[in-house]
Parts: structure tokens; C-alpha cells; sequence
């Protein structure tokens, strides 16, 4: 167990690790950001921050050094630097290995009985035409590593839209378009004991491919699927031995829940459990990897919605505080380009 006064070192610096540093400090614990960005946000509000590269192994020792545990808010972080902290990292990064290559994923999620959308590796030499023969279209091109908010996507609707394509030099993966009545996300949280605590699945409407809304309660197509997928989620977890939050992304679709991916880590769509839910997902992460008792996760409010400030949206931000349902979570990034997440709103109507 970590005692209050403890140092939690966390990879990246967005406002994952904003709010993780916040819920941390709550419970009596200093953070330690380690990004490669100055402008990292989860450093505004943290005790300590290092400003290295992510091949830095000095830096990355030395940072293993002055931490209790290390956790991350960023899952697109070289794997092999980590192995000098390793014995510190929760969760284990195999985890990450496994989140950042989506046919990894995919196959991964496949051997506990998860049903991705059709997919094929996009093969250097057989080229994707290949790949759109086996799976049809539509479909989606996507690179397997390193892609976030839709970005390193492609949507092909028809073969003939794959000449019009210039293969990026990563390797790519294409996948069956699903015909999906809604998506959601399993967030769980496993302890260092291996217990499993659920958040409620929201229902989620991305907007080209960024998370636009997330509300509850979720439809009844969500909630007729949710059990199958938690079952997925915790398998998954279990054979990692992850302790800490696990997100994974699902489609409702007539046939079931199809897995989409996996994130180890907190999730946009669980920031409502900041106002909605008795421990949110940002401190439940924090007592996982400290080793405390975790918190329920039930859903104290009827009805919630949470919307994400997106480039320039965020600017006017603080008129919505007029109305009295809006909690405004603003991130603190100095520039609001577009597509870029600033800040997030929950909504919860007063009764
Ligand atoms: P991803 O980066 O894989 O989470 O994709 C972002 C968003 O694009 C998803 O949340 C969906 O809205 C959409 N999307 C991605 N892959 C598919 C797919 N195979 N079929 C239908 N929609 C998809």
C-alpha cells in the first residue's frame, strides 16, 4: 500500500493525467509527471514534472527513482524504455503492448471469446486491394499503431476508392464497416486482489471518430449487451493481472456486442463519473495501483449527459456555468485548434 504523502509518477501529461493528479491530491498523494511536451497540463497541477523523451532511460530511471508506483494516461509510449521501470508500472506493460497494435488487439480480445468486426492486416506486398477482397467493403482503413480521436483513418466505400489511397508508411490494418445501433464502453477497475468493479455504460456518440456525448442511461440495445461484454472486459483483465481502469469499446449491434478496442486506461467516456457515480473512475484508478480499498462505482444520479468541448467551443465555456446542470471541466491547453479536446461538460438535470 502507498502511503498518503506517497509520489505517483504518471506517463504523459493531457488531462487524463490532469485529473488523475487531481483525485490523487485528494487522497494525500504528490504526482510526478514524466511527458516530453512542455506544454503538459497534468504537470500544472502535480508537485513534480520531467520533461524528457520517452527513449530517455537516465531520465526514465531517475524517474522510477523518485516514485512510489508509476501509472500512465497515454497508452502510445515506446514499450522497451519501460522495462527500467517496469517493476513499478501498474498497469503491466504488456497491457500497453497489447493496446497499441489493433490487430494485436483484436486477436487478443478473439481468445476470450470477443467478436471484432471483420478485419485483415493490410500486407505490404499483396497491397489493399487484397485486404477489401477478403473483408468487403465498406470499410475502414485504419494505421494499427499510434492512432487516437479517428486520426490515421480512412473510409473506403467501394474497391475502387483503395487507388485513391496512398498507403501511409506505418503498417495499416482494414476492417469491416459495422452497422451498429449504438456504441459503448465496459470502463472497469480491478485491485491489486483481482476484485472487478463496473461503472455503468454510458451510451456513446462519437462525431469524426471523437467522442462527442456520452449519456445515461444508455438504451436498451446497450444495456441487453452489457453483460456479455463485462464478461469480455474482466477476462481480459484477468489474464493481464491489470490492476487499475480498463476501458474497452464496443458496437451493439443485432448479433451482439463487437469489440472495437481496448484503452489501458481512464476514458473520455467516464468523465460523468466525476459528478455521476459515488468514486469516479479517475480515483478509483489511484486507490487500484495504491493498494487501497476501492470505491463504488454506482451511478447516484437518474440522468446524466456529458458533452466535450472541442477547439473553440471551449472559449465560451464558462457562459454555460449559467445553467445550473453543467459541471465544466476546462483542461487548461493554451490553444484551441481544431478537433482538439480543451475541456469536457456534464450535465446533470437538478430534480
Ligand atoms: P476507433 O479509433 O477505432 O475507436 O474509431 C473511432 C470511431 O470511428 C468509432 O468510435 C466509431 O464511431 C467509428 N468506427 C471505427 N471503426 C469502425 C467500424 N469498423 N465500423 C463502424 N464504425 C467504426
Amino acid at each position: 500500500m502507498i502511503k498518503a504523502g506517497g509520489t505517483i509518477g504518471i506517463l504523459g501529461g493531457g488531462q487524463l493525467g490532469r485529473m488523475m493528479a487531481m483525485a490523487a491530491a485528494q487522497l494525500g498523494y504528490r504526482c510526478h509527471i514524466y511527458a516530453p511536451d512542455r506544454e503538459s497540463v497534468a504537470a500544472e497541477v502535480s508537485a513534480e514534472f520531467t520533461c524528457a523523451a520517452w527513449t530517455d532511460e537516465v531520465a526514465l530511471a531517475r524517474f522510477a527513482d523518485a516514485c512510489d508506483v508509476i501509472t500512465l494516461e497515454f497508452e502510445n509510449v515506446p514499450v522497451a524504455p519501460l522495462s527500467v521501470l517496469e517493476h513499478k508500472l501498474a498497469p503491466h506493460p504488456r497491457a500497453l503492448e497489447i493496446a497499441q497494435d489493433r490487430l494485436r488487439e483484436k486477436h487478443f480480445a478473439q481468445e476470450f471469446g470477443g467478436k471484432p468486426a471483420p478485419f485483415c492486416a493490410v500486407d505490404p506486398v499483396d497491397g489493399l486491394h487484397a485486404a477489401i477482397e477478403r473483408v468487403g467493403t465498406p470499410g475502414i482503413l485504419k494505421t494499427r499503431a499510434d492512432g487516437y480521436d479517428g486520426k490515421g483513418q480512412w473510409r473506403i466505400a467501394d474497391a475502387r476508392d483503395a487507388d485513391a489511397i496512398r498507403l501511409p508508411p506505418q503498417q495499416t490494418i482494414y476492417e469491416g464497416l459495422v452497422r451498429f445501433t449504438a456504441e459503448f464502453s465496459v470502463i472497469l477497475v480491478r485491485g491489486q486482489d483481482g476484485e472487478v468493479r463496473f461503472w455503468d455504460s454510458s451510451e456513446n456518440v462519437h462525431q469524426s471518430g471523437i467522442l462527442a456525448r456520452s449519456s445515461l442511461p444508455a438504451s436498451d440495445a446497450i444495456v441487453a449487451q452489457v453483460d456479455e461484454a463485462r464478461a469480455l472486459a474482466s477476462k481480459i483483465a484477468a489474464a493481464l493481472g491489470y490492476v487499475g481502469v480498463l476501458t474497452c469499446e464496443f458496437f451493439a449491434t443485432e448479433s451482439g456486442p463487437v469489440f472495437n478496442e481496448m484503452a489501458p486506461r481512464v476514458h473520455n467516456s467516464g468523465h460523468w463519473s466525476i459528478e455521476g457515480a459515488a468514486t469516479s473512475q479517475f480515483e478509483n484508478h489511484i486507490r487500484a495501483i495504491c493498494g487501497l480499498p476501492l470505491g463504488s462505482t454506482a451511478t447516484t444520479v437518474p440522468a446524466l449527459s456529458m458533452t466535450n468541448l472541442i477547439g473553440e467551443d471551449a472559449l465560451t465555456a464558462h457562459a454555460l456555468l449559467e445553467d445550473e446542470a453543467a459541471h465544466v471541466h476546462l483542461y487548461g491547453k493554451r490553444e484551441a485548434r481544431e478537433g482538439r479536446k480543451m475541456g469536457h461538460v456534464t450535465w446533470i438535470p437538478l430534480s
